[in-house]
């Protein structure tokens, strides 16, 4: 893309994490000059882990869905295809009396076998299909402020409602906890809506969990390779120039200053960090938005184990309510060439939201020790079988009830401002919701309307 006299418009984005580094990859094919700033040494922002003893131990809930169509169209662009993908399958289980029983909740047939579902509900399940095909027009992963006018309820209440207590407990929570965590007594039904569209959920044919053959972190170094990304340099504020376009603030690893000029900005980090760096662009209504959202602690923790825990990985999901300091783990047996060596296991296990919040402040080692010791209860002999451990902690936004119609009303002043010449842009998981996907596919709508506003200023 270049304008009258040659010169290519510069784009900076702050972040390079999967979000960022999607925008940037689209940017610099549709030949924009890109520049990525990222305060850390490494990128991948949240999709990082590490190496240890053979097994690649995540800093996240790793299981994605077979639909996660951004994800992969980002792998193969990157010729990672073939390395990451097909997913690899992951059977769910839910821990029902103490015993693991699989499930399939993803089809309404599935669901009402679940234990725990109570046998007058399972004829309920039916309004599923009548209820997501009346609030279908609303419900779009890509821009989840659409759903804004559904965005009044909580899941707890939408499914007692609707399907039950049973439903609730035994399947809904168990399915959702990995994206929007277990509060669903303040969780906006609009989260459960745009899950089930992402899955598939009650359809025919939805996705099939998995996991990635290789570290999703490799996606975030293959796209850094081929981009100009300046590391450990944090961008620290943004100025508009009276001129047009924007002058970033930057600190370097050994406390430098710097300064960078360019034409549009993409601001690609979580919502804090967000707001605080373009605190002097912010128009009072976006900083009363950023001051409403809510975020809340997730924390996992990866197992490297000796010895295999049976043939396919399995997602284990305790019921809502069960007293456990864990809401799920995934049991991932090793395979040569993947993430964990072949003879060995890897267990990665997801803290529940209270006991998050609650130990948000403890040291790793105090953490991981009442980890370990809820998940023995389910994992009989685990202590003796450790190899490494790896806890990984964020602030992740929260999509409690009234988050949509923020974003709504954030999307509406963003258009207002986009319309007056302001070429400022959002991503990241606070603007496109929870996750790995809809990180990247935030990062496809923000290179979107760059490509779009800059190729109308250069006509
Ligand atoms: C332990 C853990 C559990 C998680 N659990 C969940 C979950 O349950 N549900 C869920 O939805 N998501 C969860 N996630 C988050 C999920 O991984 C994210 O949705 C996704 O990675 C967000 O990608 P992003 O690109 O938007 O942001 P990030 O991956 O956070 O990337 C932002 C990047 O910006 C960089 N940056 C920050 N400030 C600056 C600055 N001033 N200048 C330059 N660069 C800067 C950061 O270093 C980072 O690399 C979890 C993450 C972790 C680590």
């Amino acid at each position: 893309m270049s304008r009258p006299g040659g010169s290519r418009p510069r784009v900076v984005v702050v972040g390079a994490g999967l979000a960022g580094l999607r925008a940037a990859t689209l940017l610099a094919r549709r030949d924009f000059e890109v520049v990525v700033l990222e305060a850390r040494a490494g990128v991948g922002g949240r999709a990082t882990g590490e190496w240890s003893a053979g097994h690649w131990m995540d800093a996240a809930w790793p299981v994605l869905g077979g639909r996660d169509a951004s994800l992969a169209r980002f792998a193969r662009e990157l010729g990672l295809g073939d390395a990451l993908l097909p997913l690899r399958p992951v059977q769910t289980v839910l821990l029902h009396d103490g015993e693991r029983r699989p499930v399939d909740g993803l089809g309404l047939r599935g669901a009402a076998r679940i234990p725990g579902l109570r046998l007058w509900e399972a004829p309920r399940l039916l309004r599923w299909r009548r209820l997501m095909r009346r609030h279908a027009p609303l419900l779009d992963p890509a821009a989840p402020e659409r759903a804004a006018s559904l965005d009044y309820r909580s899941l707890r209440d939408h499914v007692a409602l609707y399907f039950g207590r049973g439903a609730l407990d035994a399947w809904i929570t168990p399915e959702i906890q990995s994206a929007y965590g277990d509060d669903v007594g303040e969780l906006s039904r609009v989260a459960l809506l745009l899950h089930a569209v992402s899955r598939g959920l009650g359809e025919r044919r939805p996705g099939l969990p998995g996991l990635p053959r290789r570290p999703l972190a490799e996606l975030a170094q293959t796209a850094a390779e081929r981009l100009d990304v300046r590391r450990a340099t944090a961008a620290l504020r943004i100025d508009e120039q009276p001129a047009g376009g924007f002058r970033i603030e930057t600190r370097d690893a050994e406390r430098r200053r710097g300064e960078l000029a360019c034409d549009a900005l993409i601001v690609a980090t979580g919502a804090p960090i967000a707001a605080q760096i373009a605190r002097p662009l912010l128009t009072p209504a976006e900083r009363d938005h950023f001051a409403a959202l809510r975020e809340r602690t997730a924390i996992t923790l990866a197992i490297a184990v000796d010895g295999i825990d049976g043939g396919l990985p399995q997602e284990v999901r305790l019921p809502r309510g069960a007293a456990s300091a864990v809401a799920s783990f995934l049991i991932e047996p090793g395979h040569l060439g993947g993430r964990s060596p072949e003879g060995q296991s890897q267990i990665v296990a997801l803290a529940r939201d209270g006991f998050a919040e609650r130990w948000r402040d403890m040291p790793d080692d105090v953490v991981t020790k009442n980890l370990l010791g809820s998940l023995e209860d389910h994992v009989p002999g685990l202590g003796d079988r450790i190899l490494a451990t790896h806890l990984g902690r964020a602030r992740v936004p929260f999509f409690r009830v009234g988050h949509y119609r923020l974003l709504a009303s954030f999307e509406k002043v963003q258009r207002d401002r986009r319309a007056l010449g302001r070429r400022l842009y959002w991503a990241g998981d606070h603007v496109g919701g929870p996750g790995f996907e809809a990180a990247t596919r935030s990062g496809e709508r923000a290179a979107e309307s760059v490509t779009r506003d800059l190729g109308a200023d250069a006509d």
